[in-house]
Formats: structure tokens, C-alpha cells, sequence
């Protein structure tokens, strides 16, 4: 591979933007673009778009977002676009739609035309899996993102396009949004013009109940957390929870010493009718978690690394991009190889940050990294798909079905990325005797001057020139050792030099029991193999099975139904009794439902429950416990 310095870098992209932007977009005249979206019937889960685009006579080509920042994916939902009409000086545009490219549509602009219509709806999804294209409105809040709601001429550059957008919302809404505001009138919030890249950065969030906490008062950049919730109660966040929120600004800011925003907005969406998950943004970002996130601990520490993982993304992913993910528009693939650095990285600082500011606990840390390290280490796929083959297929991957988890092998590169970048953070403090960390690598690699959004690429060869500058090692071998291994073991370096090792008991952490509250489910994975839904909808279901672990063995199967434990009527109690039981010698027989066909299964398995937990390793200095200390003076 030659390498490329940062500069040439950007000198080669840019050309080839230039080339691209010529040879598509004919019709496109430059001139900013009239995007307004009337979101009054979000309840009904439809919204309203229209367009206005300068162009110049000849066929004009247009393109709906495919490839969406952050879900690394070519996913945009254009199946969800309908009723679209272009006209030109008031006459109807005939369109037709490419036959290899279904994202991209064309039309003849006519001579003297100076500029088309266009008007679709946009269709938002009910079903909650997904990312940005599932679930996002309910009668009471929505998450509007800008890629799902415009077109854009084909082949141009997103920084180059000028969008003035506009945007009504149901009447007494309230929103939150990092994208800058001209003004207000009759119900609807006109925009400042700016970039298409920054407009599809900049979702916004609105809704009835609706609550704005300021995470930094009195300071610059601002600093915010915006939630709109199903219920007014919903947005009673603790005031303890505020302070440590505020701390995970100061951490962060610590952390990096810079920031790459001119504010920042959590977007944060409590309810349990929008699709769960997070998506980062450079001045924001859409968080998703259920409604009673504030009242109910449980759910509160199942949803404790989501704002610290998105946050971390302003510097890891969005200001530093891994140069297979920063194209220079919504339709050039993305090339996810970095991934393990983009989301690994973030996933280890986002864990890292939590810690420090107080968002969770010591024993809360351990306890998820225990888990985290317990479930990568009981995963055969190991023995045939490498870390980095998660990455690479990622873009597929994310919508892999959850069955046999442990055989396909997901997007591992997350909680391995943590285990590695945790390793690599050992391994500095190890060479150096503690005057070097990671944190180091942060403030060079992601720090810089700070200011409004940019992207810096970077490649492979980035990262192993700014770790040798700061602890000489043969990084290039440690991360391809660990990229390409197919071990059956996880990396556990990082944990084991850090003073710590993996251990099982008969106890579940109560880490890991507010996570399986939370997620309704009974986790077996690693004692039977078996992960077990406890909810109200699919009680008894077996969501997933392990390879080669006695449930498997014994022929159950994930989408099963579990229907009795020992010939008795199954429940939660009955099933963990009898795991208990095995100790003692007892047997252990399942009747399971299979499509209608029932059949028992005999366990051959006499370990008990056992769950994972970290211990101290004796004699081993605690690298870990300086990793996680707080590192900024505490906010008031
Ligand atoms: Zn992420």
C-alpha cells in the first residue's frame, strides 16, 4: 500500500470529486436548493416534501441517499418515497428511474427552465427494526433525518450543495436540532443555509413533551441534552444524572483537548414505539432509548454507555474517518475495514469516559466489560471468520438476522474493538512505566485545533505512525495478530495486564441483571448455551443457542419455544431451579415446541448457573482501575 500524506490525501480525493461532479449532473445549475418539509402529520407517520432545484436545460439526474453516515450501510429507505411529481415552469416532468441504480432518478429539463418542483412523501416505517428508516414518529415525538426527506443532483459533492431547508412541525412541538436557525414564523422554523453534509448530519428532534438541559452552562461551545418523551414524566431525569452528564462533557473535553463542534445537542428520544439504537453525528446525535430510562435503574444502567459511545464519535468517526468511510457523497460505497477502529475505538472510549464521569460505577464497568469479554470468548465463529471479516461485511452484517449469534459472528468489532484498544492502552502504560496512555494517542490523533465540523481521513498506517510516536512497538503486528487470528479464545491481554481475569460464579452481577430486566430476557449462554426471551410477547422463546454448548448438543434450536423444564409447565423459577439443580447430579429435560412438533431434550450438563465477573489477579498492578479514573476537575 503507498502511503499517502494527509495532504496528498485530500488533493487526490478532491480531483476525483471534481471528475464526478462534472460528468453526472448536466441539469444542475449552482444555486442553493429549496428543501421544505411539513412534518404535521408525523403522528400519522407520513411527511410532506417539497422541493425547488436550479437547473439548466438538458436531462437532470437525481439521487435519494443510499449509503447513510454512521449505519455504514447502503440502507437509505427508498422503498418509503412516494406519490413523486417534478414539474418545470408549471408543467409536469416526466422521470424515469435508472435500471441498474434504483437511487437515482432522471428527467429533461426544457429550454428556459430555470429551476424544477419536486414533491414526494415520505412514508416513516412502524416496525422498530432497524436504524434511522425504522420507527422514528409516534403520536407524541419524532426524530426527523434530513437523508430520508430530499433528493440531490447526482454525483455532486454533499459539501458543495447548498440547502435552504425549512421545516413545520405539529402545532405546540418543541424541537431540538444542532443545525443553526434564521427564524421562526407561522409554525414553521426556516433554517440557515448550509451544506448538504451538514444538513444530513444535523437531524432534528421534536415532540409534545419535550425538556432542554443545558450540560454546560454558562460555557462555549454550548452543550445540551435534548429529550422528548412519550409521557411528561419520562423527562424526569435525576439531578445527579445531570451532574454526571455534565462531567462526561468535561471528561471528554479532557480527554481530547479540543472540540471539533460549534454546540453540541444529545437528541435524546424516550420511548418504546421508535427503533433503539444510536447514530453519531459531528454536533449531535440521535440517541434512542425507552421511555422510562430516568425512572427505572434498570433500564437507566442498560442504556449507561449509549450517550458516551455517540459522543465519542464527534472526535473518533466523524472528525477522524477512516478514509474507505468518508465519501464524498450518499451513493459512493462505503469500505468498512476501519470499522474496528471507528466503532472499536469509540466503544473503548465511550466505556473509558462512562467510568470517569461517574455515568456508571467502578463495579458497573467491570461487570460490562466481563460480559462483553465473556460473550466474545464462548463464540465458535471465531475459528472461521476473522475480526476484521466483521468489519469488511459489516455494511450486510448489520442486518443479520440474531440467530446463532455466536456461529456467524456479527459486528464483533465493537466489544472486540474495546478488548483490543483496552490492550493497546496496557501495552503503552506498560512500555512507557506509566508516563504514556492511550489518552495520549487521543489527544494527538483526535485533537488538533478544534473548531466547526471537518473530516481528517486516515489509514492503517496512520494509526501505527501515532502509536509509535508515542510507545515504539511493532503496532502493525500487534493489531494484524489480532485482526486476522482465528483463535477460539478471545483477546484478553488487556484485562489480564491490567490486573484482572475473567472468572465465573453461580451469581449473576447486578449489572448483568438490569440488562436482562431491560432486555427481558433469561441469559443461559454461559452455562446451558441458551439465551431465553422473558418478555411479555415470545415468553419461553429461545432466542439463541450456542454451538457445540449442552443445549445445542441436545438439539434445541434458536426460534424454538420453550414449552416445560422436567415435565413441568415452564417459568423463569422452574428453569433457573433446575440449571441449579444440575450441581447436585440432577437431570435436566426440555420440552420444546418446533413449528408444532413438539420434542424433549436431554441436557448432558452438571455445571450449575454460572455467570461472568472479573477478579483481581494477584500480584498484578490495577492498570485497569487508573484507566477509569476520573481525569477532569469535578463540575459543579
Ligand atoms: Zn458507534
Amino acid at each position: 500500500m503507498r502511503r499517502l500524506t494527509r495532504f496528498a490525501r485530500w488533493l487526490t480525493m478532491s480531483s476525483s470529486l471534481l471528475l464526478a461532479a462534472g460528468a453526472a449532473s448536466a441539469g444542475f445549475a449552482p444555486g442553493p436548493i429549496a428543501l421544505a418539509v411539513d412534518a404535521r402529520d408525523a403522528p400519522s407517520k407520513i411527511f410532506h416534501v417539497r422541493m425547488s432545484i436550479p437547473v439548466s436545460p438538458g436531462q437532470l439526474p437525481l439521487s435519494y441517499p443510499k449509503w447513510i453516515p454512521g449505519e455504514h450501510a447502503p440502507n437509505g429507505p427508498l422503498t418509503d418515497v412516494a406519490g413523486l411529481r417534478i414539474s418545470g415552469a408549471g408543467k409536469s416532468l416526466a422521470w424515469e428511474r435508472d435500471l441498474v441504480d434504483m437511487y437515482t432518478i432522471r428527467c429533461t429539463v426544457p429550454e428556459a427552465v430555470k429551476s424544477v418542483e419536486v414533491s414526494f412523501d415520505f412514508l416513516a416505517a412502524a416496525g422498530p427494526r432497524g436504524y434511522s428508516s425504522a420507527a422514528s414518529c409516534t403520536p407524541e415525538l419524532m426524530v426527523l433525518s434530513w437523508n430520508q426527506v430530499l433528493l440531490y443532483p447526482a454525483g455532486q459533492p454533499s459539501d458543495k450543495l447548498t440547502y435552504q431547508a425549512s421545516l413545520q412541525l405539529p402545532s405546540a412541538w418543541k424541537y431540538g436540532t444542532a443545525l443553526p436557525v434564521q427564524g421562526e414564523s407561522a409554525g414553521s422554523i426556516r433554517f440557515a443555509p448550509t451544506s448538504l453534509t451538514m444538513l444530513v448530519d444535523s437531524p432534528v428532534l421534536a415532540g409534545m413533551n419535550f425538556r432542554r438541559v443545558d450540560l454546560a452552562p454558562g460555557a462555549t461551545p454550548h452543550q445540551y441534552l435534548d429529550m422528548a418523551c412519550d409521557s411528561k414524566i419520562g423527562l424526569a431525569m435525576p439531578d445527579d444524572q445531570v451532574t454526571k452528564y455534565r462531567q462526561l462533557m468535561a471528561e471528554a473535553y479532557a480527554l481530547f483537548g479540543a472540540r471539533h463542534f460549534r454546540e453540541y445537542h444529545f437528541l435524546l428520544s424516550l420511548s418504546d414505539h421508535v427503533a433503539h439504537f444510536g447514530l453519531e453525528h459531528h454536533e449531535s446525535s440521535d440517541d434512542r432509548s425507552w421511555e422510562r430510562m430516568w425512572l427505572d435503574e434498570d433500564k437507566r444502567i442498560a442504556a449507561s454507555n449509549l450517550l458516551a459511545h455517540e459522543l465519542a464519535h464527534s472526535w473518533n468517526g466523524k472528525y477522524r474517518r477512516p478514509a474507505g468511510l468518508a465519501t464524498p457523497n450518499y451513493q459512493e460505497p462505503m469500505k468498512g475495514n476501519l470499522l474496528w477502529v471507528y466503532e472499536g475505538l469509540t466503544q473503548y472510549i465511550g466505556f473509558v469516559l462512562a467510568n470517569r464521569s461517574g455515568v456508571r460505577t467502578p463495579q458497573q464497568t467491570r461487570d460490562a466489560l466481563a460480559l462483553a469479554a465473556a460473550e466474545l470468548d464462548n463464540r465458535p465463529g471465531r475459528t472461521w471468520r476473522p475480526l476484521l471479516d466483521t468489519a469488511v461485511e459489516a455494511q450486510l452484517l448489520y442486518d443479520a438476522p440474531p440467530e446463532w449469534a455466536s456461529w456467524r459472528r456479527g459486528t464483533d468489532f465493537y466489544n472486540e474493538g474495546l478488548l483490543l484498544w483496552l490492550e493497546a492502552d496496557v501495552t503503552i502504560r506498560q512500555l512507557t512505566r506509566g508516563k504514556h496512555s492511550l489518552d495520549d494517542f487521543c489527544k494527538e490523533f483526535h485533537g488538533g485545533p478544534g473548531g466547526p465540523p471537518k473530516v481528517v481521513p486516515y489509514g492503517f498506517e496512520d494509526l501505527v505512525s501515532t502509536l509509535n510516536g508515542i510507545a515504539p512497538h511493532d503496532w502493525r503486528g500487534f493489531f494484524e495478530a489480532r485482526l486476522h487470528s482465528l483463535s477460539p479464545r478471545a483477546p484478553l491481554g488487556g484485562i489480564e495486564h491490567g490486573g484482572w481475569r475473567v472468572a465465573y460464579t453461580d451469581s449473576m452481577s447486578p449489572y448483568m441483571k438490569s440488562i436482562a430486566k431491560a432486555r427481558e430476557n433469561i441469559d443461559l449462554r454461559f452455562s446451558l448455551g441458551l439465551l431465553v426471551a422473558d418478555g411479555k410477547e415470545g415468553q419461553g422463546l429461545i432466542q439463541d443457542v450456542i454451538p457445540g454448548s449442552p443445549a445445542a448438543k441436545a438439539g434445541v434450536a434458536p426460534g424454538v419455544t420453550l414449552v416445560a423444564v422436567n415435565g413441568r409447565r415452564w417459568s423463569k423459577e422452574e428453569l433457573l431451579d433446575a440449571v441449579r439443580a444440575t450441581k447436585g447430579g440432577e437431570p435436566l429435560e426440555l420440552l420444546v415446541d418446533n413449528g408444532e412438533f413438539y420434542r424433549t431434550s436431554k441436557l448432558q450438563y452438571r455445571g450449575g448457573q454460572r455467570y461472568p465477573h472479573l477478579v483481581r489477579a494477584a500480584g498484578a498492578p490495577d492498570l485497569l482501575s487508573e484507566i477509569l479514573a476520573s481525569h477532569a476537575p469535578p463540575v459543579k
